[in-house]
């Protein structure tokens, strides 16, 4: 306790002096220099448009991850900018990936390494979407900084880099060895990821005790840790007719239109109460055990924030544990659109050739992809058989990603509660998390290493949405993690 204690004035006392100093360089007013840092690399960060899914941004991409090695190069790491290949585009082309940045600091063979997963690929914004500022600008307002990807995943990467260059700065030794590994492809699958980590299993990662992810946010006001998310199936179902688009008042009533049987096979997926209708989904689901009723019935969650924050008045379900267990631990399917579907403005009077809806399935526990394909693929072409149709069904799975859940009886999830528990001065809430992180399942699969994830965000903050922040004080926060895990005192996994 009193080495904590002195650890902590040392800590104060060094941080002042670099308070003082970071507000010489930057001429920025701020009240710790781990913000102010932070705040300064961010915006840097944040000014870079590296949006994944846009190909005419991939230098910009390229431009980002040269950013990260440059942050980490004079750390004095060994850092490297792996290539991972080539993307091919769906005109045939290919275009070169992201490199994937790698870094190491402290090889002590008495420590624990841990690796820290992020990245710093954005999704797309423009300022015409809705932001109240330049999406690119990272703005500060009332402690909130504004900008695409400040929370996704931006500032949670540089929090972690900031905890080891906190270290040195203090000339104080690392508790642990500390690895990174920054991709720049998150937001549309990891591409080239899979291989990367697979080909370095025995490199790199091969004395990686835990992989820590902070690449989610919490679920209130209360910290969290994540331990599962959602995998995600998704499809495209292509309905072709007549060779080409038809003028409804011309051709109308004489011909079987492609829409009609693509909205009438997509009704049969769910019914209106979000029942899946797919036979086989619902039966493969883990049934929810009593530990984890009692475990939802604790955490933190208020309904009626969460209706107001969407802007609905009713939901699905009205109680607590079911509106979470429907939200992390069962399937769910959602309709996202219909290429070659007639939607801009005004009343064009067509009958589309050819629509194709993108849908997807939500994957848990114990779903099997391959499986969910086979179920989807032969549930519609037996609907659309039975419309006794001229047209043509093709259905495909483009995305096929696999849930991923921890164990939280793990010492790292000790370890996690521990840290937060100093850090934030509360116990955390276990949680899941409904979207689809898969790299996380790929670390699991892989490595066989223990996976955590600490999130470094809010439950406002708006992910892929307008408007995204991050709280500047949590950003501060998170960089305070990795102290506080210097506590953990779990087995070694070089040795268990
Ligand atoms: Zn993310």
């Amino acid at each position: 306790m009193l080495q904590i204690k002195q650890y902590k004035f040392k800590l104060s006392f060094k941080f002042s002096f670099l308070m003082q100093l970071f507000k010489f360089i930057s001429n920025e007013v701020c009240v710790c220099p781990c913000v102010c840092v932070c705040f300064q690399a961010l915006r840097d960060w944040v000014a870079i448009e590296s949006d994944s899914s846009n190909m005419l941004k991939r230098p910009d991409l390229h431009r980002m991850m040269e950013m990260v090695a440059q942050k980490l190069r004079p750390m004095g790491g060994n850092v490297e900018l792996v290539d991972i290949g080539e993307q091919e585009l769906p005109n045939g082309q290919t275009i070169a990936l992201p490199k994937v940045v790698t870094a190491q600091f402290g090889n002590d063979p008495n420590k624990h390494t841990v690796c820290v997963y992020g990245h710093v690929d954005v999704q797309p914004a423009k300022l015409e979407d809705g932001w109240a500022t330049d999406p690119y600008n990272l703005t500060d307002i009332k402690g909130n900084l504004y900008g695409r990807g400040a929370s996704d995943n931006k500032a949670p990467v540089l929090a972690w880099i900031h905890a080891v260059e906190a270290y040195q700065a203090l000339n104080m030794e690392l508790p642990v060895n500390v690895k990174f590994v920054i991709e720049g492809m998150e937001e549309t699958g990891s591409n080239g990821l899979d291989a990367m980590i697979l080909a370095q299993r025995d490199t790199f990662f091969s004395d990686v005790d835990y992989i820590i992810i902070s690449d989610c946010g919490w679920l209130s006001r209360r910290p969290a840790l994540t331990y599962g998310t959602r995998g995600n199936c998704y499809f495209y179902a292509e309905v072709e007719g007549p060779k080409q688009d038809l003028h409804s008042g011309v051709y109308g009533g004489t011909v079987i239109e492609p829409m009609t049987d693509l909205i009438g096979i997509l009704d049969t997926l769910i019914s209106p109460s979000g029942k899946i209708l797919i036979p086989g989904i619902r039966e493969a689901v883990a049934p929810l055990s009593d530990e984890e009723w009692k475990m939802y019935q604790d955490i933190q969650f208020d309904l009626d924030n969460y209706k107001n924050k969407i802007g609905v008045n009713q939901l699905m379900y009205s109680n607590k544990v079911d509106l979470l267990a429907h939200m992390w631990r069962y399937p769910t399917v959602s309709i996202h659109g219909i290429e070659g579907a007639f939607s801009d403005p005004g009343t064009k009077t067509v009958i589309p050739a050819k629509v194709i809806a993108k849908f997807s399935i939500r994957q848990v526990p114990n779903m099997d992809p391959a499986l969910v394909k086979k179920q989807v693929t032969d549930y519609l072409h037996l609907v659309f058989a039975k419309r006794k149709s001229p047209n043509k069904l093709k259905v495909t799975m483009v995305i096929g990603a696999k849930p991923w859940l921890a164990d939280t009886q793990h010492p790292l999830y000790e370890a996690g509660k521990a840290a937060v528990k100093r850090v934030f001065d509360v116990d955390p809430d276990l949680i899941r998390e409904g979207g689809t992180i898969p790299i996380a399942r790929t670390f699991q699969d892989v490595t066989r290493k223990s996976i955590i994830m600490m999130p470094i965000g809010g439950f406002d903050d708006g992910l892929h949405s307008q408007n995204e922040k991050i709280m500047l004080s949590l950003v501060a926060a998170g960089t305070r993690f990795l102290q506080a895990l210097k506590t953990f005192k779990g087995p070694n996994c070089k040795t268990s």
